[in-house]
């Protein structure tokens, strides 16, 4: 078990750098790196959640590019209660970067000791890898991770011949990296007063300022993400720890009533009637909601949000499917499928199809091949038929850890 020195309180006077101020994007999709999706979450949503884990009080601030301030916003929406606060931009190195986030930091009333400094594309840190380096900093001034070289090395020549290279007393570096907060930021201070800019890690430039380093056993599984197969390896890591599948059942009904427009699938959808109900009447929304909220066997949405409660009285739909969302997050789950199917004579909803699928997707945070928006009619039978209301059908599928 831990032992007293791994008492979460521990962390309240450190602060964690994520550093993602990066334009790389040759891993594909065009994205920076750090925001493609892995597992249904972006990269950098991955390894804030990681080090917010590994060291619960800390305050989490990631450099981002200006840029990537939507992206990120879309990937750390309700973040904020794991010590997340508003992002630092970075500068055109990732030096410069690193400085801004200490300058941000050094601004705050609360004053840290320790300051971790994390890659935003290793995801697969080790709470104790975090919790050593902080340890270590605390100790010797500045830590940092690094593993023994597996591999032989050669040295090329100009003409692609190659000799043999030493690898004795050679390491491979990574991150968490960590600082006494007063001796990092000084060194930066004065690396940038000497117009360097050339170093690729922190733990160089502390060696640099005078600092020595303490080096701590890395771990090869906490690799960074640089080339396809590395996203490839790291999806199929992330989803053999979610392997808790279940799918959830949800059934809505709503009458029509006079009005000019009704809210379906998040959409509001022009109509010679509206629905009726206690909030906007999205009957399919509410659908996916309690199919998510079945999968989670957490209730439904009446017990989430009770018609009785007068905050709700016409709210937007999507706050419910938001929440079922995020405790789906909560759990370290995703949601690997939503389906909905809609019945009623009217609406047409084939035209409005792709848009609902498009407006489901965001809100709950999805790719849209995640997302099936069906509709049919009942051939004029029952309710549906006679068309009294809409009738909506959904079927969540969600993977939680084991
Ligand atoms: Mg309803």
């Amino acid at each position: 078990m831990d032992s007293g020195r791994n008492n979460p309180a521990n962390f309240a006077d450190t602060a964690v750098l994520v550093v993602a101020a990066g334009r790389g994007s040759r891993a594909g999709e065009g994205l920076p790196k750090q925001y493609r999706r892995l597992a249904g979450h972006a990269v950098i949503t991955h390894s804030i959640r990681r080090m917010a884990a590994a060291l619960p009080g800390a305050t989490i601030l990631a450099v981002i590019h200006p840029d990537d301030a939507q992206l990120y916003a879309a990937c750390t929406e309700g973040l904020a209660d794991l010590g997340l606060r508003a992002p630092a931009y970075g500068g055109a190195t990732r030096q410069d970067s690193v400085r801004a986030g200490l300058e941000v930091l050094h601004e705050d009333i609360s004053y840290y000791k320790i300051v971790i400094i994390h890659d935003s594309v290793r995801i697969f840190a080790a709470n104790e890898l975090a919790r050593n380096a902080a340890l270590a900093a605390r100790e010797y001034g500045a830590a940092v991770p690094a593993c023994v070289l597996s591999d032989s090395l050669r040295r090329v020549r100009p003409d692609g011949m190659s000799d043999p290279a030493d690898r004795s007393g050679l390491f491979a570096v990574q991150t968490p990296q960590a600082f006494r907060f007063d001796l990092i930021l000084e060194a930066h201070r004065r690396a940038a007063g000497e117009g360097r800019s050339d170093f690729t890690d922190d733990a160089s430039l502390a060696e640099w300022a005078g600092t020595p380093v303490r080096m701590i056993p890395g771990e090869p599984s906490n690799f960074k993400l640089t080339h396809p197969q590395d996203f490839a390896m790291a999806e199929a890591l992330l989803l053999a720890k979610l392997g808790d599948i279940r799918t959830g059942y949800g059934y809505d009904v709503h009458a029509f009533t006079p009005g000019d427009h009704l809210w379906l699938g998040g959409l509001r959808i022009p109509h010679d009637h509206g629905l009726e109900g206690h909030s906007d009447a999205d009957v399919g929304l509410h659908a996916l909601t309690d199919a998510i909220f079945g999968a989670l066997a957490e209730g439904d949405i009446g017990s989430h949000f009770p018609p009785s409660d007068p905050r709700w009285r016409g709210a937007r739909s999507e706050v419910f499917l938001r929440e079922a969302v995020r405790r789906v997050v909560a759990r370290g789950g995703m949601i690997a499928h939503l389906d909905l199917t809609l019945v009623c004579e009217a609406p047409k909803v084939g035209p409005h199809r792709d848009a609902i699928r498009a407006e489901i997707a965001r809100i709950a945070g999805l790719d849209i091949g995640r997302v099936a928006v069906k509709a049919t009619t009942s051939e004029k039978l029952g309710f549906t038929g006679r068309r009294e209301g809409i009738a909506a059908n959904a079927v969540a599928t969600i993977r939680l850890p084991l």
